[in-house]
């Protein structure tokens, strides 16, 4: 099947491309559902070896977006864009305002945000452009890195996993593997430390630990070993697909429980988490936080209010893994569930969300 008939055999409402080879910018945008409300999801800069894997990253991680929106109880849809680039020698200004000026174009359908390969400069580059963007510098009125909330919502999660699991509400003592000392791990890092709990950390970029091996009960480990130490969690915060057929039989821990998108390679690999009794917290319910976070910054951004809706990430938890206990389903087949419900109710109330409305051609009159 070619890849446009793939496309047409799938549920994305919208892929779009951008290509500037002037200034060096090739991204996608994919917009996977907007019945909840506009697509929103962050930009990715990676890397990626060719366009293909770029592509089928933007539809499994828009796609992701709108499970997440949705079970996260808010009124957006899931989008997500990917540029084809190396985030460590490519950015530049031109790059993101010009990014910027394709958003725009989508007339509020997608809004996008920060993710793995871009930050709070970029965003402010394409603020300029484009008030389609969250996640903006505070002295714009925006909240900021979603990174902190994005950890603090793992660790609410987290408390549910722990109550279900090991029965009891205390963190202290226990061992966590962190893979990934980016924004969020980081953030997970000190979060878990500073509870009391034993922490393993590992990078691919081994500087990224550095600053953290002061902090009490850190240990550095090497990215290969990060599956196999005697933590009770496993916490997946750098990319996606690393539970899979070849890292879960490696697994010691009793709950995975982390920040990436798309931890699950494929489904199996949360049947197989479920069949070996290690409870999987569904990655698009447990770091949610960010996206909590950064979607009130339009209706003026509220440090109490997201507090508060950061904090109900432990409730949406809780209620999916009671669900899994008692229909002997795995976690994400139940994750799965809610999101859909809530999206097929609210869907009989309005239609797809098709961007601002404006006046095509402002200044025609239509005579009659
Ligand atoms: P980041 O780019 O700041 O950090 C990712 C880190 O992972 C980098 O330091 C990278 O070197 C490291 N890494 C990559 N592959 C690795 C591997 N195989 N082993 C060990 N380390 C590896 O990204 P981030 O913003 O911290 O996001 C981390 C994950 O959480 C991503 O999957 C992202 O989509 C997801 N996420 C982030 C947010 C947010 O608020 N930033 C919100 C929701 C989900």
């Amino acid at each position: 099947m070619s890849k446009i008939e793939t496309l047409f055999s799938g549920d994305h409402e919208e892929v779009v491309f951008f290509n500037d080879p002037g200034i060096g910018l090739k991204c996608i945008i994919a917009i996977h559902n907007t019945q909840l409300g506009p697509a929103l999801g962050g930009v990715r800069m990676w890397n990626y070896e060719n366009a293909d894997l770029a592509l089928e990253d933007a539809l499994r991680l828009s796609r992701g977006m709108t499970y997440k929106a949705a079970v996260a109880g808010l009124n957006l849809g899931g989008g997500k864009a990917v540029i084809i680039a190396d985030p460590k020698a490519e950015k530049s200004e031109a790059l993101f305002r010009c990014f910027g000026t394709f958003i725009e174009s989508l007339n509020g359908r997608y809004i996008t945000a920060e993710d793995v390969g871009t930050d709070v400069n970029d965003m402010e580059y394409i603020f300029m452009e484009t008030s389609n963007v969250v996640g903006v510098a505070e002295t714009h009125g925006g909240s900021g890195d979603p990174s902190p909330w994005t950890a603090k919502g793992v660790l609410e999660g987290l408390r549910a996993c722990i109550e279900r699991k090991l029965g009891r509400d205390d963190l202290r003592g226990l061992g966590v593997a962190v893979q990934g000392a980016g924004h969020v791990g980081a953030h997970l890092v000190h979060l878990f430390s500073r509870h009391g709990m034993r922490v393993y950390v590992c990078d691919i970029d081994r500087a990224r630990c550095d600053s953290l091996t002061d902090l009490e009960n850190v240990t550095v480990v090497n990215t290969d070993d990060i599956y196999e130490t005697d933590a009770d969690i496993f916490c997946p915060s750098a990319l996606g697909a690393v539970l899979n057929e070849k890292t879960i039989p490696r697994l010691k821990c009793k709950i995975v429980a982390g920040s990436a998108n798309n931890q699950l390679a494929n489904p199996e690999a949360g049947d197989e988490l479920f069949r070996r009794k290690i409870l999987y917290a569904p990655d698009y319910a447990i770091n949610a936080g960010g996206l909590m976070n950064v979607s009130i910054e339009f209706e003026g951004y509220d440090e109490l209010r997201a507090n508060r809706m950061i904090r109900n990430i432990y409730y949406v938890m809780k209620t999916i893994l009671q669900d899994s206990a008692k229909e002997n389903l795995p976690e994400y087949r139940c994750a799965d569930r809610v999101a859909e419900r809530r999206i097929a109710g609210i869907s009989r109330l309005r239609g797809r969300y098709m961007g601002h409305t404006k006046p095509t051609f402002p200044g025609r009159v239509v005579r009659r």
